[in-house]
């Protein structure tokens, strides 16, 4: 009885173990892999290990290097850092993953270079909409809202709903009430107006109307959704994305970042994992939950499994998008379909990596 209890030990000291070294010591980065073998081998490099806390910031057109401004590159690159240092404070002074991706969020919803808060997109009759969603891998407990219209923080009152109600998905009016019957201080819709944006709902109006180079510049990260997963001193990993959807959506309609399993998934034993891109597609492809039920029925690491779906099944229903995947362990993918990813990680050694230019992360390969 003795010795049995005592062997049952071991697979956990080894597993703290594994975690011990997982988080605290940042290994190699591995090299591209082919689409190809991840498939067969259900094994690639990841991007990078020793990651605790990533964040997106939406799939689109890949910014060009020799088009870029100094003063533009350092927005992005300022926005995606400062959101990542708000989620490394909290996960520094002993806070959870939720907490970290919550914080993380709410610095990109902040941002009006992003798509989701401040920056999010116009709806069809000119109102904003708001979707998201965040997820705790320890029990799997999710909390969402959709075609929100007051809230400044979306992400705050996903969690709201996760951790005060009793429900996972909250929609239009019932959740802005919520969230406000809550402690969240409402907004009116122009809060959300942004000239960016605007002239994007013009152009998306107006197709053949002749474009400047800066205007074509900004429709292109039109995407811009974000997102963050995380993973804490407990091992416990947390997903959360936030949206103002499609310029020219429908009023309406609801995109994958609120859907659980779709734009957002988190699970213990395998992954959290936030999703961009077109979500109709994220949608019927199931697509973060896929990715974590890869890992664990088909015995594939996170990296191949990722890729799998955003790289070989997505396609194959006509869409296209990214997603940035985090492994318990701190395995770390970012593959993209589109042509470019915003996206960036913090290391357990505080290391912060921003990747903004279709050279730092090309299309297809693993956002290196
Ligand atoms: N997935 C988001 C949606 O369909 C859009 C995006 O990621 O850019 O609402």
């Amino acid at each position: 009885m003795w010795l049995r209890s005592r062997l049952q030990l071991v697979p956990v000291f080894a597993a703290v173990a594994t975690v011990a070294l997982g988080l605290f010591t940042v290994p190699d980065s591995g090299g591209p892999t082919s689409a190809g073998s991840a498939r067969s081998s259900g094994t690639s490099r990841p991007d990078t290990r020793g990651v605790v806390l990533a964040v997106h910031g939406g799939a689109g057109s890949a910014l060009i290097r020799e088009e870029t401004s100094p003063e533009k590159e350092k927005a992005y690159r300022d926005g995606l850092a400062g959101a990542l240092r708000a989620g490394q404070k909290v996960l520094r002074g002993g806070g959870s993953s939720v907490d970290a991706v919550e914080a993380a969020v709410r610095a990109l919803e902040d941002n009006e270079l992003f798509n989701a808060g401040k920056g999010a997109v116009f709806n069809e009759d000119a109102g904003h909409e708001l979707d998201a969603s965040i997820m705790r891998g320890s029990d799997q407990a999710a909390g969402a809202v959709a075609a929100v219209r007051n809230v400044r923080n979306p992400i705050s009152a996903a969690r709201l709903v996760m951790e005060k109600s009793r429900h996972v998905l909250m929609v239009g009016e019932g959740a802005d009430d919520f969230a406000e019957r809550h402690g969240l201080k409402p907004v009116t819709q122009d809060y959300y107006w942004t000239q960016r944006r605007w002239d994007a709902l013009m152009k998306a109006k107006n197709p053949g109307r002749p474009q400047t180079k800066a205007s074509r510049a900004e429709d292109e990260q039109a995407m811009g959704t974000v997102g963050a997963v995380a993973v804490d001193r407990r091992r416990d990993l947390a997903a959360a994305t936030s949206t103002g959807g499609l310029t020219n959506k429908l009023a309406g309609r609801v995109g994958d970042s609120p859907i659980i399993g779709a734009g957002t998934y988190a699970k213990n034993d395998t992954v959290a994992a936030s999703a961009t891109g077109q979500g109709e597609v994220f949608i019927r492809g199931a697509a973060t939950a896929t990715i974590s039920n890869l890992i664990e029925f088909d015995d594939m690491d996170v990296t191949s499994a990722a890729r799998e779906v955003l790289i070989e099944r997505l396609p194959r229903l006509g869409g296209d998008g990214g997603v940035i995947a985090l492994g318990p362990d701190g395995e770390f993918a970012a593959p993209h379909s589109s042509q470019g990813l915003l996206h960036g990680y913090l290391t357990a050694d505080g290391t912060i990596v921003t990747k903004i230019f279709l050279d730092e992360s090309p299309p297809g390969a693993r956002g290196r």
